[in-house]
């Protein structure tokens, strides 16, 4: 008798999924829109050429090592996270009122914020939109927190924010919630809060003192510059709160496999610092005892160095105009087909999604033709070249008529 003989299969990952039939297929037309991961206008990975000169400059270091990290990271790493998250001459920073924790990516400081929050904060309720980025329910879930709420966001009619529906929803909110928002690039629909919309979120979560958890996985990505794609996290911090924003350098850094990411807590009350770190390092060392090397080192690199942080921020520059300019092509290949309805939406939405509006049926009819996407109708633009658009566009067009 084997002990595994009742073990079932999981439902799959669809994003992987998607890769997985992507890479299967032998259709010459086939295109991955799937995975949120930047893509040159030949349909390949990007090594940013200011993180092969960090490499390279790490390989010929003859003074590193590779001994155990620090539990809470690599310090240089984290001070400057915190400076490109917040401008060094914010005040959580000139203050001391904020503190990074290196993590596994994205993912390991939403993990790490929900582990802090449910075993030493003791919440138990989390708000996260509709729709959301399809791991900030299961995180949380399996973090313990009993109970995982929706509040509206995406509104169908109009493809942009209810921000009258989000309110509202944040209003009703049960004492002691905590909230999920995006920070910049709405993952899947692409839809961003205006500053005077987020100015009027944040009296919601004040007023019904509700928690905030910032997630910044996109920073750079919407318009190109670090700080404007900051700004909700400045303005939160600007509010004299308490407060977490989860940072990742997957894909701003294009470092999706090195799992580097940053949790920056910010507090009120400075002189409690010590004590959210040590219960930060001992949540950390029953995870993952202390955090991966190399993303941490090719970031701190890059950040603190004049002439790199020049050279990346161009290269951002780059990834964001690309991405722009296919979200152009896209619609404009719409337009020129007469395609059915309108296709505004894709040039106003920005980053690297776009919720397109495909139905569930449309995009089985897009899978048959091998372009590759969720169900929902979400599309990674950064999937897009100029080899393959008009064939998307074109297979958009069937689907819809
Ligand atoms: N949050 C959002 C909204 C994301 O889209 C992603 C990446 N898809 C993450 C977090 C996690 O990023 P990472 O790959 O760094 O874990």
């Amino acid at each position: 008798d084997c002990i595994f003989s009742d073990v079932e299969s999981a439902p799959p990952i669809e994003v992987f999924q998607m890769s997985k039939l992507y890479n299967e297929s032998t259709n010459p037309n086939k295109v991955n829109l799937g995975v949120g991961a930047y893509r040159t206008d030949e349909g390949k990975p990007w090594v940013l050429p200011v993180v092969s000169t960090a490499e390279l400059q790490m390989a010929n270091d003859r003074t590193l090592n590779h001994e155990y990290l620090p539990v809470a990271g690599l310090p240089d790493f984290r001070t400057a996270a915190l400076r490109v998250l917040f401008g060094s001459d914010h005040k959580v920073i000139t203050e001391n009122r904020v503190e990074g924790f290196q993590a596994l990516g994205g993912t390991g400081a939403l993990r790490l914020a929900a582990e802090f929050l449910k075993k030493v904060l003791k919440f138990d309720i989390v708000y996260v939109s509709s729709p959301t980025w399809g791991n900030h329910k299961g995180v949380f879930k399996t973090a313990g927190f009993s109970e995982i709420k929706e509040y509206r966001y995406w509104d169908s009619e109009t493809r942009g924010l209810n921000l009258a529906g989000m309110c509202e929803d944040l209003r009703a909110a049960p004492p002691k919630s905590m909230v999920i928002l995006h920070a910049v690039a709405h993952n899947p629909t692409g839809v961003d809060a205006t500053k005077e919309q987020w100015a009027e979120i944040a009296k919601v979560c004040q007023e019904k003192q509700i928690f905030v958890l910032l997630d910044c996985a996109y920073q750079g990505f919407a318009s190109g510059s670090l700080d404007e794609d900051a700004w909700a996290c400045r303005f939160f911090a600007n509010q004299d709160i308490d407060l977490f924003v989860a940072q990742s350098f997957s894909k701003n850094f294009g470092l999706y496999n090195e799992r580097i990411g940053n949790l920056a807590v910010v507090t009120k009350d400075p002189k409690k610092l010590p004590e959210i770190r040590s219960q930060m390092e001992i949540t950390i060392r029953v995870m993952w005892s202390n955090p991966p090397n190399h993303g941490a080192r090719i970031v701190a690199t890059v950040l603190n160095n004049k002439a790199y942080f020049e050279d990346w921020k161009g290269q951002i520059m780059t990834m964001s105009s690309r991405i722009k300019k296919m979200r152009h092509e896209l619609a404009d290949n719409l337009k020129r087909l007469g395609t059915p309805g309108n296709w505004d939406h894709i040039v106003k939405q920005i980053g690297m999604f776009s919720f397109t509006g495909l139905s569930p049926k449309q995009v089985e009819y897009m899978l048959s033709k091998h372009v590759f996407m969720l169900s929902s109708g979400r599309i990674s633009i950064a999937g897009l070249t100029p080899k393959n658009v008009q064939y998307v566009a074109k297979c958009m067009d069937e689907a819809v008529r």
